[in-house]
């Protein structure tokens, strides 16, 4: 798990931080952007990440539009995305993006590692 850089995409700032620093205690390292535009610039600057934690809606560029651009830019490369969205919605928006898993907020701390260790592991 250490060494393991996770990127949270999330213009709830403080969701944003409550889950980082989760994530921080167990050992991941976490990046976060409050919009799509921010996190391709981070990418673009720092590296993939071994995992994309990504919110739907936001301002400036939203998770579609994230998502269609990520996976023509990184064809190859791209990291998985777990889509973190309301819950009613969270598994149809996984679907339409095509990321490999959902989360449904709110959502159990216990249920954010196990998703993400899932992913990452
Ligand atoms: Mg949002």
């Amino acid at each position: 798990m250490k060494d393991k850089r996770i990127l949270i995409v999330e213009d709830n700032s403080d969701l944003s931080m409550l889950t980082k620093l989760a994530l921080t205690k167990v050992g991941y390292t976490v990046v976060c952007a409050s919009n799509g535009e921010e996190a391709l610039k981070y990418i673009e600057t720092s590296g993939m990440p071994d995992l994309i934690l990504l919110d739907m809606k936001m301002p400036v560029m939203d998770g579609w539009e994230f998502s269609r651009i990520y996976k023509s830019r990184f064809p190859k490369s791209a990291a998985p995305i777990i889509v973190m969205t309301a819950a009613q919605d969270s598994e149809a928006r996984a679907t339409e993006i095509g990321a490999e898993a959902f989360i449904g907020k709110p959502f159990e701390l216990q249920e954010l590692f196990a998703s993400v260790n899932k992913m990452v592991s």
